[in-house]
């Protein structure tokens, strides 16, 4: 074993990125959602969904299962490029921001969970925002260096010539 593989082994080993599996707990997180929503607005009783709130669970369902985001997906309630079509894309969310507060009453780890993962979506979103306005401006710097360079280098490319043949000549 060489010494630099010796310090690697004494040095704490580097965690693997653990790759959550999201989509079980956030498909309980919807149809819980959709519980607390089908019994205040239409008069379900228990755990039941009237017949409009489970078709449109079982799209959301069906839809999460091909997410192409994989198990790491974001919570679709957050998500940019919602799979669901339009309509049921609406419905959702209206159902999913419609009875927060009830569904704090009633489930309110989950709730929470639910909470923090969206505040950290809105997060990772505005940290990708800045730091593609930031590429931004680095790239326009850079364009405005090569445009000023440009303007500048055949002055310097002439002088430097001139500097060349004066000392070939001498
Ligand atoms: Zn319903």
């Amino acid at each position: 074993m060489g010494f630099l593989d010796k310090v690697k082994s004494l040095l704490p080993k580097r965690k693997e990125p653990d790759l959550k599996n999201n989509i079980p707990k956030e498909k309980e997180n919807i149809r819980k959602t959709f519980g607390v929503y089908c019994r205040t607005n239409h008069n379900t009783e228990g755990d039941k969904l009237c017949s409009k709130c489970t078709a449109l669970l079982s799209t959301v369902f069906t839809k999460i299962s091909r997410c192409p985001y994989g198990i790491n997906k974001p919570i679709c309630d957050k998500c940019e490029t919602p799979c669901f079509g339009e309509k049921a894309t609406n419905e959702f969310i209206t159902i999913m921001n419609s009875n927060q507060r009830k569904m704090l009453f009633s489930h309110p780890m989950m709730t929470i969970k639910h909470k923090m993962a969206s505040i950290g979506m809105d997060y990772a979103k505005r940290e990708r925002d800045k730091k593609q306005t930031d590429k931004q401006k680095q790239t326009e710097e850079k364009v405005k260096a090569k445009i000023s360079n440009a303007m500048k280098s055949p002055k310097s490319s002439k002088s430097k010539a001139k500097a060349k043949s004066k000392k070939k000549k001498k």
